[in-house]
């Protein structure tokens, strides 16, 4: 049998901290890993940042239920969910994605958790399991699943690299250029493709 796994943020949907920091007008929560390579420092500072915008659990679902998945992408994961078991793996949180959920049907999906107290203010995050999307390929293949993956960028690549193949979809260029050895697509249509290329069964669109 095969797993099909899929990145969730730059792949289904928007960068939810970046989607919520434009919809709400709160610039400061765009700062991202790349401005501040220390994880939990960065956590507890957007943290600190909504307690101080007063914005609960409540509020910030409501903000993130008004986003969309992109473009396609409800298409996408059914016309999988027809020809793979799915699985998406994300570095993004359960209270976050749950909107987004809804929207592409309540696909499986392995994230992190958020703490909330009882005015549902978050208080504090908890990370799943260190390295957790390599380590759920890991998983599936002591299950003798063959794992066909798909992700955008660097917190993907150990994943790509795990599974029996392999795919870059809506990578920024610098990713494409470190990474040769995974094919690189655009649009959904060429992602059909190289899912049905990867599989060792008979597919067709
Ligand atoms: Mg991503």
């Amino acid at each position: 049998m095969e797993i099909a796994c899929l990145d969730l943020e730059g792949v289904l949907i928007p960068e939810i901290w970046i989607a919520f920091a434009e919809k709400t007008g709160i610039e400061e929560l765009k700062r991202t890993t790349r401005d501040e390579p220390d994880y939990d420092i960065l956590m507890n500072y957007r943290l600190d940042l909504l307690r101080q915008h007063g914005l609960g659990l409540n509020e910030i679902q409501e903000v993130i239920a008004t986003l969309q998945p992109l473009d396609g992408a409800l298409d996408f994961v059914n016309w999988l969910r027809e020809r793979f078991q799915v699985v998406i793996l994300s570095d993004t949180f359960y209270e976050f994605a749950s909107p987004f959920m809804r929207q592409l049907g309540y696909p499986t999906l392995l994230c992190h958790k958020l703490e909330s107290d009882k005015n549902g203010m978050l208080v504090n995050y908890h990370l799943r399991q260190v390295n957790p999307k390599r380590q759920a390929i890991v998983g599936f293949k002591s299950m003798y699943y063959r794992t066909i993956a798909a992700g955008d960028s660097y917190n993907d690549t150990t994943m790509l690299a795990e599974a029996d193949a392999g795919i870059l979809f809506h990578a920024p260029d610098n990713v494409i250029a470190e990474f040769p050895q995974f094919p690189a697509v655009h649009t959904f249509d060429e992602l059909k493709r190289e899912f049905l290329q990867a599989s060792n069964r008979t597919l067709e669109l």
